[in-house]
């Protein structure tokens, strides 16, 4: 079973793909982390894509589907359900991705839009704060310390990191949404495509989640 998920930052994707892959055999895919491990370990592929990086360049699709193909081919049998999470991101990727897994006999078996209102999404990711010392993780409405932007047990300022910015947030999403918004009438066109109130609390969310997931393994 192949499951996409679909969202900027901020909407709890990874959160649901965790506790997913905790419930199932499933492993979760995204493809910043193949990438950051291929580096790390120096193979053929993360060498290839360490070149373009620092190149200052994107990494190109056809590696990026190579590295999820590696990942895929090289994961334990007892393990045959992958989450993508935020990938793919562009119509072009997603073409790629179904040549590949057409040539294991597969497909994408839902495709899972996490809907969520812009000015929420904004407000979740800039109240964010941390600790520098101990990276403790607060936000100002829905996590807040107990004294004011210091850090429960360090006593030191909380800081906001650089991509949780309010402006470097907006910036992002309309590049975001630029390159990924056809990938959603590409899904809906295929009946693959479900939406899902992701402003709600994580266990709600989950329990949709699960929900599809059920019905897909009937
Ligand atoms: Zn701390």
């Amino acid at each position: 079973m192949f499951i996409v998920f679909i969202g900027p930052p901020g909407v709890g994707k990874g959160t649901q793909a965790n506790m997913l892959a905790e419930k199932y055999p499933m492993f979760k895919i995204s493809t910043g982390d193949l990438l950051r491990e291929a580096i790390r370990e120096k193979t053929t592929l993360g060498e290839r894509a360490k070149s373009f990086m620092e190149r200052g360049e994107l990494v190109p699709d056809a590696l990026v589907i190579e590295l999820v193909n590696e990942k895929v081919s090289t994961t334990s049998k007892d393990i045959n359900s992958f989450i993508f999470d935020g990938f793919p991101r562009t119509i072009e990727q997603a073409k790629q991705l179904d040549g590949l897994l057409l040539s294991k006999k597969s497909s994408i078996s839902v495709a899972v839009n996490f809907a969520m209102d812009e000015e929420e999404r904004v407000t979740r990711l800039s109240g964010r704060r941390m600790c520098p010392k101990c990276q403790r993780t607060y936000h100002i409405k829905f996590a807040k310390p107990k004294i004011d932007n210091l850090c429960d047990y360090c006593n030191v300022d909380l800081i906001q990191r650089s991509d949780d910015d309010e402006a470097v947030i907006r910036q992002r999403s309309s590049v975001y949404w630029e390159q990924t918004r056809p990938l959603l009438d590409f899904y809906d066109q295929r009946n693959l495509l479900q939406t899902i109130d992701a402003s709600r609390n994580i266990d709600l969310v989950f329990k949709d989640l699960d929900n599809f997931v059920a019905n897909l393994k009937k």
